[in-house]
């Protein structure tokens, strides 16, 4: 058989790391980058007689995600002890949700190049992350950092629905646009606010049999999602042509060896001995809080894209592009706002191209864009009136990037105003013409390219500055009449 005969299956099980400031259970805060151990409490560090309360907050963005995909929200769940050791979990249990997750059912559309999908989530609970044990800070010793202990984590298990790494991905990145467009994760992927694990089998292409699956645990890049994903396909596919087993495992991402190595034999669920704990109580909620969440709910990614589709009149590869990332939307709204009566598409250009264009080159976020929503409003309705052509536009642009004060001042300390009195152009024209005679006979000896080279001409004598349009209206009048 060759690698086309099989066909993969993928479930990915996503850890959201819920935007709260404190904990989940307790009141330490839940900032990113503190010195080690600042930000443990008693109960973060397992302190006996220690009892947790769980954050109200970290409830609410559970189910603002459960009703943004569709889902049933449990009316109670409880939490549950998962029993395990491990030196970054002091308790010696992690609290999370078992047989009640607070979410489940519900899908999420994606599209790849084969076309749009839905895929299916299972459940999506809310639980506790561990600590971090750092193994190269001391020679033989391990140090434990518990700041990040107790951190809520929204996991979402997905079906196991996908058959590509580029659905994977898909499905990781739709996920990844739709928890910050909800606000309840930073999404930071570097700091590990948004991780994945990726199960993994293959089976015989028609088959409707699970194979034996591998869960590669703990990638926060959605490149290294789709490589480890692709080579866990063939190293499985490998496996069973040549009359070996795939085993059930957990294995490690390498991203410097593009391989994955072995970690642990997969443990099941009874080994985690998990029991309803006893220090909390159950968690309800009632159609009053769903209907008080639904209500704040921000516009959704997909709805915002038909809606910049259908109402703005953007093209399907801007909207996807701009809906893609809240920040981008966050900067177009205010654009859009800001300039009035801008056309939306004009805006939406400016944004893809110039704008992102500078912050790559400068190496800058959207929030550190030295070019503010009203300036660049300010700057296109300058397009839009006639004062400066699309191409003066752009250097303006840069001036302002540059910060080099606001659209109407450098505007005139440039002297960039476009020119669009008909008399001076008129004038400079004529002067062209009378200046090129050869070039006259040829156009009107049917040279129809010549026409380029005047306009070139009456560009360069008004240094760029006088509207394009208006030239070439002009230049027609007098070369062909
Ligand atoms: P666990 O918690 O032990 O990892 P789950 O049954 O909750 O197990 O499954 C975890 C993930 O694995 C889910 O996303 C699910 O869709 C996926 N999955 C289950 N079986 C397979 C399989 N045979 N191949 C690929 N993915 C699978
Ligand atoms: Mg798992």
């Amino acid at each position: 058989m060759s690698i086309d005969q099989w066909e993969a299956v993928i479930g990915l099980e996503i850890h959201v790391q819920l935007k709260t400031e404190s904990k989940i259970f307790s009141g330490s805060s839940t900032a990113y980058g503190a010195d080690p151990n600042r930000q443990a409490s008693a109960l973060d560090l397992g302190m006996p007689g220690t009892l947790p309360v769980l954050n109200g907050e970290a409830v609410r963005m559970a189910v603002a995600f459960g009703l943004a995909i569709g889902a049933q929200i449990a009316p109670s769940c409880v939490f549950a002890r998962k029993n395990y050791f491990y030196p970054d979990l002091p308790k010696g249990y992690q609290i999370s949700q078992y047989e009640d997750p607070i979410v489940a059912g519900g899908s999420l559309d994606i599209v790849t190049d084969s076309g749009a999908r839905s895929i299916r989530v299972t459940r999506a609970h809310l639980e506790e992350d561990a600590g971090k044990s750092i193994h190269d800070l001391f020679r033989g010793h391990s140090a434990i950092d518990l700041n990040r202990a107790g951190t809520p984590l929204l996991e979402v298990v997905s079906e196991p629905d996908m058959h590509t790494p580029a659905e994977a991905v898909a499905y990781m990145k739709a996920m990844h646009t739709l928890v910050r467009s909800l606000d309840i994760c930073d999404g930071n992927l570097q700091e590990g606010s948004f991780r994945c694990d990726a199960n993994v089998s293959v089976r015989p292409k028609g088959s409707s049999k699970l194979g034996t699956r591998a869960e590669i645990k703990n990638m926060n890049s959605f490149r290294f999602v789709e490589r480890a994903i692709d080579h866990e396909i063939h190293r499985q596919v490998h496996r069973l042509e040549s009359g070996q087993e795939v085993v059930q495992e957990t294995r490690l991402y390498d991203s410097d060896k593009n391989e994955t190595r072995s970690m642990r034999s997969k443990e099941e669920a009874e080994d985690y001995r998990y029991f309803p704990d006893p220090d909390l109580l159950p968690v309800t909620v009632d159609e009053v809080l769903i209907d008080e969440i639904r209500v704040q709910m921000p516009e959704l990614p997909q709805a915002r894209r038909a809606r910049y589709e259908n109402e703005l009149k953007l093209g399907a590869e801007e909207a996807l592009q701009l809906t893609d990332d809240p920040e981008l939307v966050a900067y177009f709204e205010a654009t859009l706002e800001a300039g009035g009566k801008l056309p939306p598409k004009r805006v939406a250009n400016w944004i893809l191209g110039e704008l992102q264009g500078a912050l790559n080159r400068a190496d800058l976020a959207m929030e550190a864009s030295p070019v503010s929503p009203t300036q660049l409003a300010d700057l296109l309705g300058r397009v839009e009136d006639g004062t400066l052509s699309g191409k003066l536009g752009k250097q303006v642009f840069e001036a302002l990037f540059a910060g080099e004060g606001e659209v109407d001042a450098i505007i005139e300390a440039r002297g960039l105003r476009q020119i669009s009195d008909s008399s001076a152009i008129e004038a400079v024209i004529d002067e062209v013409i009378a200046s090129s005679p050869d070039q006259v006979a040829q156009y009107r000896g049917g040279e129809a390219k010549v026409f380029n080279y005047f306009v070139g001409q009456v560009m360069k004598a008004t240094r760029g500055q006088a509207n394009p349009g208006q030239v070439q209206k002009t230049l027609k009048e007098k070369l062909d009449g």
